[in-house]
């Protein structure tokens, strides 16, 4: 019979209870390792996971800052954080309208 045991979390160095239950579910799922972190913890670094990944969606891409442009008006991304006293220019106005040769 498995019996209650009392571990202490990595994170937050809090003692938790690793239950009989909890073990026998440990067991019946084929989990070797006893939890290393309470179970409010554990919860907080899912919750973390998600936000992380939930985010971005170009994956492998640069973040993209949505940006009005200042010439146009049009709204528009770019790759930096866009500031109040720099120009932000959208694709169309960045490219020169007019060829000097
Ligand atoms: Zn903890
Ligand atoms: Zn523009």
């Amino acid at each position: 019979m498995s019996s209650d045991k009392t571990l202490v979390c990595k994170d937050c160095n809090q003692e938790f209870v690793f239950t009989a239950s909890e073990q026998d579910f440990y067991t019946e799922k084929g989990f070797t390792n006893e939890p290393g972190r309470c179970p409010a913890c554990r919860q907080a670094r899912k919750n973390n996971d998600r936000g992380h990944r939930g985010g971005n969606s170009f994956k492998g891409e640069r973040t993209l800052y949505n940006a009005v442009c200042s010439r146009c008006g049009a709204q528009t991304q770019v790759p930096f954080q866009p500031k109040q006293d720099r120009e932000v220019l959208c694709r169309d106005c960045f490219r020169p309208k007019n060829n000097y040769r």
